[in-house]
């Protein structure tokens, strides 16, 4: 029996959560447990609650929701709820939008495999462009083939997957790397009913037109599958770092 934790940042209630355990569950010898936050916690990215308690109720068999992010629902999972047995995969989505580029940086869809990852299981993350043609069946049937065809060989325990599905009927499926969005996120300034000045982050992203990346994939049709780890090094520059490394040691020692 394959046991999948499934999780996602849209909340326990989401449409793409509740088609994809659908979807899963009818994959013969696996077995899906459900550990997701109560309410919507979108770009919550990697984050941690530390300054409050967490509450999980079991609002249907199989199904958690926490009181907190995407990352607080798999350390739950993980470290309390199926502590006796580990999931051997865990699943994050079907996210309504998608996930690409350094945008994983700020998605608690990805973030919660970021965690998964951390922790040492491997894991798949699955975002749909939202918009007209969008089906979460669709891309719910697409994720239980995805997994299933994984499940055909043995699961690397690094395996961290970022995948993104355009909205329009899918024409293929390509290995892809993060894109690189060209910054045009704007803030407006308003002016709330008690005439005080409030902001909200706002804009729509625009790419930069390379080719082979998770943007470029969407942008013919492809689902992209982008793999990532959480080793931020740079090690091109860490070979270039010596001559700052030497004046640092002339100024500060060692
Ligand atoms: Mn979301």
């Amino acid at each position: 029996m394959t046991r999948i934790l499934v999780t996602n940042d849209d909340g326990v209630q989401a449409e793409g959560i509740r088609e994809l355990v659908r979807a899963l569950a009818s994959l013969p010898e696996v077995e899906v447990v459900v550990v997701a936050p109560d309410r919507e916690q979108s770009a919550s990215g990697h984050s941690l609650t530390l300054q409050r308690p967490l509450r999980m109720h079991e609002v249907a068999d199989g199904w958690y929701a926490v009181d907190g992010t995407p990352t607080d629902a798999v350390n739950l999972a993980i470290h309390w709820l199926l502590k006796e047995r580990l999931p051997d995969l865990v699943i994050s989505g079907i996210n309504n939008g998608l996930n690409l580029g350094a945008d994983v940086t700020y998605s608690g869809t990805v973030s919660a495999t970021f965690e998964a990852c951390l922790l040492g299981l491997p894991s798949v993350a699955f975002s749909q462009e939202a918009g007209p043609g969008a089906s979460f069946p669709r891309a719910a049937e697409f994720a239980r083939r995805f997994v299933a065809t994984l499940l055909e060989g043995p699961l690397d325990r690094r395996m961290l997957l970022n995948v993104n599905l355009p909205a329009r009927e899918l024409a293929g499926v390509e290995i892809a790397r993060l894109g690189r969005r060209v910054y045009r996120q704007v803030v407006v300034e308003k002016e709330d009913p008690r005439g005080r000045r409030y902001f909200w982050i706002a804009g729509t992203p625009e790419w930069s037109r390379d080719a082979g990346t998770d943007h470029d994939a969407l942008e013919r049709g492809l689902a992209s599958v982008t793999p990532l780890h959480l080793d931020l090094t740079d090690y091109p520059a860490l070979e270039g770092l010596g001559e700052l490394a030497r004046r640092l040691a002339r100024q500060l020692g060692g």
